[in-house]
């Protein structure tokens, strides 16, 4: 089973044409199995953990190599810092006012369809709609207080 999750990984660099790197391997390891959505920082500390070797600047070199070649998705919110996923399906993002917590909205929940992908002059490649509100967990919390 770890054999197929690796040649996976190394299919996946191949596909885009991106040199397999221990580092890189691990930081898509380290993204496929898990869900959410960490920043560089969280990243890093995980890599670091396993390879203390890599210096942070590497870290978040690579990264910007994995999101360029669309290995994975950067998703910058507000001020924050940006975060990666390795979920490339085309997802929407809801962000708890509460508790912050940054969950996927599958695109086929979302009945909202732009019918052509032109504003004016400027021509879209991509959206994505950030849902605000109160998560599931914080709305149950909320409602057993009274
Ligand atoms: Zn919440
Ligand atoms: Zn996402």
């Amino acid at each position: 089973m770890a054999v197929e999750v690796g040649d996976r990984i190394r299919q996946e660099f191949q596909k885009v044409g991106l040199r397999c790197t221990p580092q890189r391997y691990a930081m898509l390891q380290f993204l496929w199995s898990r869900e959410g959505h960490p920043t560089a920082d969280e990243i890093f500390l995980a890599i670091n953990r396993s390879d203390p070797r890599s210096s942070r600047a590497t870290i978040y070199n690579n990264l910007h190599a994995l999101a360029e070649a669309g290995v994975v998705l950067a998703v910058s919110l507000d001020a924050g810092p940006v975060r990666y996923e390795a979920n490339r399906q085309r997802h929407h993002h809801f962000v708890c006012e509460r508790c912050g917590v940054l969950e996927d909205i599958a695109s086929g929940d979302v009945s909202y369809r732009p019918r052509r992908l032109h504003l004016g002059s400027r021509i879209v490649r991509d959206y994505q709609i950030v849902f605000r509100g109160v998560c599931g967990r914080c709305s149950k919390r909320q409602s057993r207080r009274c």
